[in-house]
């Protein structure tokens, strides 16, 4: 472990991503405090390439294998190690030099990586929640054996976090998710059967990748956040609420056995629960925004539409079941967004096609790695199958 002043020497998976290019604007503007040893991307060569020249880490892994050769030509002459592949991924995070690893790629695939981190005893700024979703019971478990803690970096845990700070031996009561309620917050079943993918690409307060933003356009994402928030804070699923709140600017809240409540504020900006991750115990000085009173005079509040928003129950129901439901609904949910974004599915059959998975699913109460391994891959199989066949289509 670094001492109080040598910066923390951090690794970012998916570093080409949304919370990846933010966190190294962190790491930029924070640099007496922290270092990059490696960063690894999926496909996006030139950008990480340009990263890597820029912030000089031990190494770099790129995912896809057919990019290797073009990132080992520009960056061998800098004396940057450069891997391929996800097993190259899941070696690379144990590097001795490594102290904080910080998951930001995309969906099932920060499973492994994650559990290799954890194995090498690495500490882990979770931002990739379909690790817990999946697989919530053996993460935690394990970063229990080795010691290792779990910093939520997304935003509404960030803030769980945030308000716990000094009140570990105060039992939680309950916890309230807030929700922005995305793009089509109001609208009906019948015009949600309608809507497009550019139009759910465009959230109102928040700047992500993709495919979170249509799990949040959904309501899935915020499902996926309460069985993150389950497993990160060790609650029963009936301590966990959501409410929808569209300004944004409260981002979670906690209420102790006492009755008491205490909210985390301020501007949605990924840097800060970012930084706040990498940088635990301190609150590290920065210039960026303040959130200004006179410009949101008014928070509200509603509750979300279960009915309209159908992957919100579907997501419930999942955690309430528990085995290896949370991994078939995410399996399911991966596909339907990418189905989705190529504009072969309707936004509503999203729904449709996680509900049929779901139901059809063989359950298994209490899944190992190599069960969740296989629910994942038949999911996904039988996902892409029902597309060339109607039945599930209600
Ligand atoms: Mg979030």
């Amino acid at each position: 472990m670094p001492d109080a002043i040598s910066p923390k020497r951090i690794a970012i998976l998916g570093s080409t991503g949304s919370v990846g290019t933010q966190a190294l604007d962190v790491v930029r503007e924070q640099s007496a405090h922290f270092t990059v040893e490696l960063l690894t991307a999926g496909r996006n060569a030139e950008l990480l390439i340009a990263q890597a020249k820029e912030f000089n880490p031990n190494a770099v892994v790129i995912g896809a294998e057919s990019r290797y050769a073009e990132v080992r030509d520009a960056l061998f002459p800098l004396g940057v190690k450069v891997f391929a592949g996800a097993e190259a991924i899941a070696q690379a995070v144990q590097m001795e030099s490594i102290d904080t690893v910080l998951t930001a790629m995309m969906g099932y695939a920060g499973l492994r990586p994650t559990l290799a981190a954890i194995d090498a005893g690495k500490a882990i700024a979770l931002a990739n929640k379909e690790t817990l979703v999946v697989a919530g019971e053996l993460v935690t478990k394990r970063a229990q054996a080795k010691a290792v803690n779990i910093y939520p970096v997304d935003s509404e845990h960030s803030a769980i976090f945030q308000c716990l700070a000094g009140e570990w031996e105060n039992p939680i009561e309950k916890i309230v998710l807030t929700a922005s309620g995305g793009p089509f917050r109001g609208k009906s079943k019948a015009e949600l059967a309608l809507v497009t993918k550019a139009q759910a690409l465009k959230h109102p307060n928040w700047d992500m990748g993709a495919k979170i933003t249509i799990d949040s356009a959904s309501l899935m994402n915020k499902g996926l956040e309460a069985i993150e928030a389950k497993w990160l804070f060790n609650l029963r699923p009936e301590q966990i609420d959501i409410v929808v709140h569209p300004q944004s600017i409260i981002h979670s809240l906690v209420q102790f056995r006492d009755g008491s409540m205490k909210a985390q504020l301020g501007l949605p900006d990924m840097k800060l629960p970012i930084q706040y991750a990498l940088a635990y115990p301190q609150r590290l000085p920065n210039a960026w925004p303040r959130f200004d009173f006179t410009k949101v005079p008014a928070f509200t509040f509603e509750q979300p539409d279960r009915e309209a928003f159908p992957n919100l129950g579907l997501a419930l129901a999942a955690m309430e079941r528990g085995g290896n439901a949370p991994c078939v609904l995410n399996a399911a949910n991966e596909i339907a967004v990418e189905l989705f974004l190529q504009e072969r599915i309707g936004f509503l059959e999203m729904s449709e096609l996680i509900s049929d998975r779901l139901a059809k699913a063989t359950f298994v109460p209490s899944p190992t790695l190599e069960d969740l391994e296989a629910s994942d891959a038949e999911t996904r199989r039988a996902a892409h199958e029902a597309m060339n066949s109607p039945q599930w289509r209600s």
